[in-house]
């Protein structure tokens, strides 16, 4: 007997349940020891950050973690899964900083670094209760107790030994460059950092600034002569555009096209200069045009800076040819020339290009090579230096008073504002500023032959990111800015002597220890600051003090190095590289890892090894909320997992994100959804278990461990389906497209419940239990059971509830888990495409005949004379020639007759349907005796109506009395037998009520009736 199952699903109290079960008997655990030997299957934990809740989109992407490794176990992988926290970084600093108040780096160095560090170590796991919970609750199984995190010194000496590897041969350098810079968090980001912090529709200033011409030097030709006499008879202007108004004060060159033609136009004080082509955008179209001249005549013109450095007390420098920078002595004559470069826009802007080497990587690089003056009047918090009238503002806020000062002195042409994208710190959304600074490289364009190469060997899911968002990005690949000038992270290994400046990286702690005159080594040992900063030795070039430089290392270099750290490769597991747990057969995370951890995996593998670090990649979609929108705090919107898990199950939301839509689409989400789901495939299918298993105990149905020989063409069709349906999930599941093999599922489970146990009712509710009835409860066993099985790694639960009552119930000898279960396997035997498409035609048929009767508007109930079929193919005339008493019980119909045309003509009123190349025809001609046969059925329905309310069991026996007009008597006693058997009456009595009966009124097609029921004893 298998235990009673309620037809109501309550699935969070059997998840309950279950993990309480999977936890004590360690399922998990067995699932993957039982398999040790096999074949290994290795997932990477994309290490989230422990210090904030999970949310909606952590469930995803944890869910497709889950569903694969479960799949590979099931096929007899050996698949151990580590869980990994990421634990550095700039998202705990900032935590940290928020609860202690501070707000600058400054005041962290006041409180004490060892302090600080002490406390985002603390701060780190505190949300890890939460996370763990949440990891159990939705079943996703990895090994959460063993975790590796980034933080422990054994991780770290690992990545110490990856960044010298990197350095011995020539791929790390100190870079001079431009970086973006976050001020609030005083640090880089390097270009992947930035390309998660774009956002679109920012207001910014859009002004257009007048440069005053000082003089035309040099040139003689005739030219260069009527430009300089422009310029003496009237002040003569160069126009320039920008939207950064706070770095005009470090201008000092103006760009332009040699090759474009510019204007000089008249305007009201003067003359304004720029390309011919934008003074109708720039709103000077209709001034009078006083010269054209290209490009090359305005190159080497000398103009007056807006700001003379030296009078607003900040440095001016110059670029030597080394690219090192120069202090230049004080000149209040100071003046700055028009240089020629490739990138001046005749796109938007006036063709004349302000340039501020200090802010921007052209202007930067365009600085090197012309030997242009550098003025940095920021400091590194983004704040103006010097002696400005603005000097102390941030940035942002020196906007104004920059124009308001040029307004002042006449050189503010127009001033708007425009909205562009702009990047901002994807941590702390501190719009983000270009800055020149020194910061350590990884030369990753030395290897981005083999990064493009490497990517070659993945697997995208969706495949469009292999070429598209990933292949762009290592197309466009730049040089790694790895050092942070923080506190809270892996420290840059790097010792330099200050006196000689010689430089030596360290891959290890024996390393350092074995350095003539190392000190300052504190135990126990602690890889972080500021102990790491007290370890100094002895300088092999001159014997001063080899000190650390003070960079700690950017977080996505930890996650990304998670392939080797997580072992402390090489200093043990000496096998890594060759045992199966590198590469990962396969990753998942959201697509804004393509240029995060999806990037730093791949960079560090190549770097090190020559070959990427994983095979396959589910790259999911981001969430948005019912509306399209995104979620975020700020507006409200965002969706508590626990909420939706409490209420309707995790399998429930497990089976809404695999089959709602394929990974890597958006896709929105509300608990309404997942509401809907559960309404249409996981009470479908646990109807159909719930009657199985309450008629299979009626029956005493016990499933023998051979298969029946059945003789019904729907068995044959449902194992030829289910067999189909094996294939199609194992490859789905193979191919990593768990969306498809979900759908599948679906499909099957449809069709099991509407068309297999709908087909089959009469075969279970027969009173003998014949051959036909046990081949019934065999085939509808076979299906529920393996149906448990595929459904495993997608919906544990249900998966594990039925197969526990179906299979552990009967067969103590079987896996005590559906999870310790072998995936099904496919009988190719077993399937018979010619019968799945016969059995396909009759439903479309069967279809086509209901739609056409609800057309005539005439009930299934209702039985009718014939319908007529038109199809295409002979083969199609066979089958439905074979199966036309299925389609008949469908339709409700006496009879089917194949045409070749329909009598459109003859019968107008008859009506028709159609669909692809099959057509039917509904004889709607009642006559009085299939008047009287559907009324009986109505009959029917009203008794197995009142045998459910009046309480009755499925199998009791019943006394039935009637009370009606003449019509209702002579239908009664017409179909008495055909009542008596479809409502289990013993008696059919046309007599006044038993003692104790339940009863009911009723109006028929306008007849009287009185029905009573009583249940034999
Ligand atoms: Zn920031
Ligand atoms: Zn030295």
């Amino acid at each position: 007997m298998f235990r009673p199952v309620s037809s109501q699903l309550n699935l969070p109290q059997i998840e309950e349940k279950l993990l309480h079960w999977w936890k004590q008997d360690k399922i998990f655990e067995r699932s993957v020891e039982n398999r040790r030997g096999g074949p290994r299957f290795s997932l990477y934990e994309g290490p989230p950050t422990a210090n904030g809740s999970p949310g909606i989109h952590h469930v995803l992407s944890r869910i497709f973690k889950d569903i694969i490794p479960r799949h590979r176990a099931m096929k007899g992988y050996y698949t151990p899964r580590i869980g990994g926290w990421d634990t550095h970084g700039l998202p705990v600093e900032l935590e940290v900083e928020r609860e202690l108040g501070l707000s600058s780096k400054t005041q962290i160095e006041e409180y004490g670094i060892d302090k600080f560090n002490a406390r985002c170590r603390e701060s780190v796991f505190r949300y890890l209760k939460d996370w763990n919970a949440l990891t159990e609750r939705i079943a996703y199984w990895c090994d959460l107790e063993h975790p590796y995190v980034t933080m422990e010194n054994y991780y770290i000496e690992t990545v110490w030994w990856a960044i010298k590897q990197m350095w011995d041969r020539g791929l790390v350098y100190l870079g001079y460059k431009t970086a973006a810079h976050c001020p609030r968090c005083g640090t880089s980001l390097s270009s992947h950092e930035v390309a998660l912090g774009y956002e679109d529709d920012t207001e910014d200033p859009s002004v257009y600034i007048k440069f005053k011409v000082a003089r035309w030097t040099g040139k003689e030709d005739e030219v260069s002569q009527r430009l300089s006499q422009l310029a003496l008879s009237r002040d003569t202007y160069f126009l320039a555009w920008t939207t950064t108004p706070w770095t005009l004060p470090g201008n000092t060159a103006l760009a332009v096209d040699a090759d474009a033609d510019y204007a000089v136009v008249e305007a009201d004080n003067g003359h304004l200069i720029l390309a011919d082509a934008l003074r109708e955008a720039v709103g000077l179209g209709d001034n009078k045009v006083v010269m054209k001249v290209e490009g090359g005549y305005l190159v080497g013109a000398e103009y007056e800076p807006l700001f003379n450095p030296h009078e607003s007390g900040v440095e001016r420098r110059r670029f030597q040819s080394s690219a090192e920078l120069l202090t230049q002595e004080p000149d209040k004559d100071l003046t700055y020339r028009v240089i020629a470069t490739d990138f001046v826009s005749m796109e938007d802007g006036t063709g004349i290009v302000h340039v501020a080497p200090a802010f921007g990587e052209v202007d930067f690089e365009a600085g090197k090579e012309q030997g242009l003056d550098f003025v940095q009047q920021v400091d590194l918090q983004g704040n103006i230096t010097g002696n400005y009238s603005f000097a102390g503002k941030f940035v942002k806020d020196a906007d104004a008073p920059v124009l308001e000062e040029l307004k002042e002195k006449g050189l503010l042409y127009r001033s708007e504002t425009i909205h562009h994208t702009y990047p901002f710190c994807w941590r702390c959304s501190t719009p983000l500023l270009y800055y020149v600074k020194e910061s350590w490289y990884i030369k990753t364009t030395a290897v981005k032959d083999s990064l493009i190469s490497g990517n070659n060997e993945i697997n995208w899911y969706p495949e469009h990111i292999k070429h598209g968002r990933f292949g762009d990005w290592l197309e466009n690949n730049v040089d790694w800015a790895f050092s942070r000038e923080r506190y809270w992270g892996t420290p840059v290994p790097i010792w330099r002597c200050k006196s000689c400046d010689y430089r030596e990286c360290i891959g290890g702690v024996d390393d350092i220890k074995d350095k003539p005159g190392f000190k300052g080594l504190k135990e126990p040992l602690d890889l972080h600051r500021p102990y790491v900063d007290d370890m100094t030795y002895d300088c092999p070039q001159c014997g001063d003090t080899m000190r650390r430089v003070p960079e700690v290392i950017d977080c996505w270099f930890d996650s990304g190095a998670m392939p080797v750290a997580q072992m402390h490769y090489p200093f043990e597991n000496e096998t890594l590289l060759e045992d199966g747990r590198f590469p990962a057969d396969y990753i998942c995370e959201a697509v804004d890892q393509t240029r995060g951890w999806f990037y730093s995996l791949h960079a560090i593998s190549t770097l090190l090894f020559g070959r990427p670090s994983f095979l396959n990649c589910i790259c999911l979609g981001h969430i948005l909320d019912a509306k399209g929108e995104k979620m975020s705090k700020a507006k409200g919107n965002v969706i508590e997992p626990s909420a939706v898990i409490n209420k309707y199950g995790a399998d429930a939301l497990r089976w809404y994100f695999f089959t709602s839509s394929p990974p890597g689409n958006v896709r929105r989400f509300s608990a309404d959804m997942v509401s809907e789901v559960t309404r249409r495939f996981l009470l479908t299918l646990w109807n159909i278990y719930s009657f199985f298993v309450n008629y299979a105990n009626i029956d005493q149905f016990t499933p023998g461990a051979k298969g029946v020989l059945s003789h019904s063409e729907l068995d044959h069709w449902i194992i030829s389906e289910l067999n189909q349906l094996v294939a199609d999930v194992d490859s789905g599941l193979e191919n990593y497209d768990p969306s498809g093999a979900g759908r599948k599922i679906e499909a099957f489970v449809y069709g099991l419940s509407n068309w297999y146990v709908r087909r089959s009712r009469r075969r279970f509710w027969k009173s003998e239990n014949d051959a036909d009835k046990l081949a019934a409860y065999t085939t509808l066993y076979q299906c529920l059971v393996t149906v448990s099985k595929l459904l495993a790694p997608f919906t544990p639960f249900v998966a594990e509830e039925m197969y526990q009552n179906l299979v552990c119930s009967v067969f103590p000898d079987q896996p005590e888990s559906v999870h310790l279960a072998d995936f099904p396997v496919t009988d190719m035997d077993k399937i018979d495409q010619h019968l799945a498409a016969d059995v396909r035609l009759i439903m479309r048929v069967s279809s086509l005949g209901r739609a056409a009767r609800s057309e005539a508007g005439i009930k299934v109930r209702q039985p009718l004379s014939r319908l007529l079929i038109k199809v295409a193919s002979e083969r199609q005339k066979r089958a439905l020639k074979h199966l036309a008493p299925q389609v008949m019980e469908e339709v409700n119909v006496k009879t089917l007759e194949a045409v070749d045309d329909m009598p459109v003509t003859k019968h107008k009123e008859w009506p028709l349907a159609s669909e692809g190349d099959v057509m039917v025809m509904l004889d709607t001609d009642i006559t009085p005796e299939l008047a009287a046969e559907g009324m009986a059925r109505e009959i029917v329905r009203r008794l197995q109506m009142m045998r459910r309310s009046a309480g009755f069991e499925i199998a009791d026996h019943i006394v039935t009395c009637y009370q009606g007009d003449e019509y209702i008597k002579s239908v009664v006693t017409g179909s008495a037998d055909y009542i008596k058997q479809e409502t289990l009456s013993e008696q059919l009595l046309d007599s006044a009520p038993a003692q104790g009966a339940y009863a009911e009124s009723f109006k028929l097609e306008g007849h009287e009736l009185r029905l009573w029921v009583k249940r034999l004893d």
